[in-house]
C-alpha cells in the first residue's frame, strides 16, 4: 500500500483540482496510455489502469472527500468504497429509472437486479473505541465480525440437498409483479419484487436444514484493520468488499468502521494540534519555573519565564498530532492557569502580608481582607 502512488500525482493535478480539470487529466492520459494505441506494452497497460483508479476515486465526490482525508487507507489499498448504506430499494427498478434520467446517475450507487440477477451484498458497521495514543500514532487491530455467508450445505441455494426449488405459483416465476407506485414525482406503473417468492421466482418446498433455506449462514470472521495515524473521533475507515457477500456472483458489500476516540484525562485535541491546560502556582508565576509537562512523546521539562500571566498559552511546534496524509504534525498548546491557593497556614499567610507590604499594599491588620485596597 505504501508505495502506492497519489491519486492526484498520477492524473497530474494540484489537490484543489475542478471536476472540469480532472476529466480533461484523465481525457489526455487516458489517450496516451490507452491499451489500444499501445498493444503489448505491459507499462502503458500498467499506467492506463492506475489512471483509471485515480480519476474513479477523484471523480466521485464521496470517495474524493474520503481519500483526501484518509489517503490510500480509506479503500484499504483496493481502491474505492461504494454502497450507499441502509436504503433498501428492492423492487423498485421503474422507480430508480426515473430517477436516473432525472439526475444524471443512479444516486443510489447499486443497481437491485433483475429477479436471478447478481446481488451485491449488505454493507455491515462496525463501531471502535480506540484510545488518544493510538488515534495519534495509529494503531494495528483485530476486529470479529459476523457475517452471513453462502451456506456450504446447500451452495446457497436454500434447497435441501438432492431437491430443487419449484416455480413460484403467485408470479409465474418471473419474481415481478406490476404495481402503481406513488413517487415524488407523480403515479408510476412499476414493478415490485413478489412477496410469494420475495422476487426468486422460485419457492424452497424442502428448506436445506443447515440454513433452513435462507442460503446463508452467519459465520465469524476475523478482520485485521489499519487505523492510521491522526484519524479522529466521528470519522469511518471503509473497507471494501469485507461486508457481506454477493449472492449469484455480486460482489461482496464494504465494512464500515466507525472510530470513537475516547477522551483522555490530560490531553485535549482541537484538529491536528494538543491542548493542555496546566495548573501552576504563584509562586512559579511570578518568579519562573521549570515545569514538569506531559506531551504524547512523553513527559519532558519546559521552561516558563518569571511575571508569566494567567492564561498565558505556550507553543510547542511539531509535538501536536501526526496528519492523515503527510508526516508532518500539529503543534502542542500549553495554557498555564495560576491556582490560587485557598488554605493557607500561618507562616504562609504572613509571607504574604510582608509581601503585600513591600508591594506597598495595606495588608490589614485581622488577615482578613487581604488585598483590599
Ligand atoms: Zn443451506
Ligand atoms: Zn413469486
Amino acid at each position: 500500500m505504501a508505495d502506492k502512488r497519489d491519486y492526484y500525482e498520477i492524473l497530474g493535478v494540484g489537490k484543489s483540482a475542478t471536476d472540469a480539470e480532472l476529466k480533461k487529466a484523465y481525457r489526455t492520459l487516458a489517450k496516451q496510455y490507452h491499451p489500444d494505441v499501445n498493444q503489448n506494452n505491459k507499462e502503458a497497460e500498467a499506467k492506463f489502469k492506475e489512471l483509471s483508479e485515480a480519476y474513479g476515486i477523484l471523480s466521485d465526490a464521496d470517495k474524493r472527500r474520503q481519500y483526501d482525508q484518509f489517503g490510500h487507507d480509506a479503500f484499504n489499498g483496493s481502491g474505492g468504497a461504494g454502497g450507499f448504506g441502509g436504503f433498501d430499494f428492492s423492487g423498485f427498478g421503474g422507480f430508480e429509472d426515473i430517477f436516473e434520467s432525472f439526475m444524471g446517475g443512479n444516486p443510489f450507487g447499486r443497481r437491485q437486479s433483475k429477479k436471478g440477477g447478481p446481488q451485491r451484498g449488505n454493507d455491515l458497521k462496525y463501531a471502535m473505541d480506540i484510545t488518544f495514543e493510538e488515534a495519534c500514532f495509529g494503531v494495528e487491530k483485530e476486529i470479529q465480525i459476523t457475517r452471513q455467508q453462502t451456506c456450504a450445505t446447500c451452495s446457497g441455494s436454500g434447497a435441501k440437498p438432492g431437491t430443487t426449488a419449484e416455480s413460484c405459483k403467485q408470479c409465474g416465476g418471473s419474481g415481478q409483479v406490476r404495481v402503481a407506485q406513488n413517487t415524488p414525482f407523480g403515479q408510476f406503473a412499476s414493478v415490485k419484487a413478489c412477496d410469494a417468492c420475495r422476487g426468486e421466482g422460485t419457492i424452497i418446498a424442502s428448506p436445506c436444514p443447515d440454513c433452513s433455506g435462507r442460503g446463508k449462514v452467519p459465520k465469524k470472521a476475523r478482520i485485521s484493520l489499519n487505523i492510521p495515524a491522526g484519524i479522529d473521533d466521528g470519522q469511518t475507515i471503509s473497507l471494501r468488499g469485507e461486508g457481506e457477500p454477493g449472492t449469484k456472483g455480486g460482489p461482496a458489500g464494504d465494512l464500515y468502521v466507525g472510530i470513537h476516540v475516547k477522551t483522555h484525562a490530560v490531553f485535549k485535541r482541537d484538529g491536528y494540534d494538543i491542548v493542555v491546560d496546566m495548573p501552576i502556582t504563584f509562586a512559579q508565576a511570578t518568579l519562573g519555573a521549570e515545569l514538569d509537562i506531559q506531551t504524547i512523546d512523553g513527559n519532558m521539562k519546559h521552561a516558563i519565564p518569571e511575571g508569566t500571566q494567567t492564561g498565558t498559552v505556550f507553543k510547542l511546534k511539531g509535538k501536536g498530532v501526526r496528519h492523515l496524509r503527510s508526516s508532518s504534525r500539529g503543534d502542542h498548546y500549553l495554557r498555564v492557569n495560576i491556582d490560587v491557593p485557598q488554605k493557607l497556614n500561618a507562616k504562609q499567610k504572613e509571607l504574604l502580608k510582608q509581601f503585600a507590604e513591600a508591594s506597598g499594599e495595606d495588608a490589614g491588620k485581622s488577615g482578613k481582607g487581604f488585598f483590599k485596597r
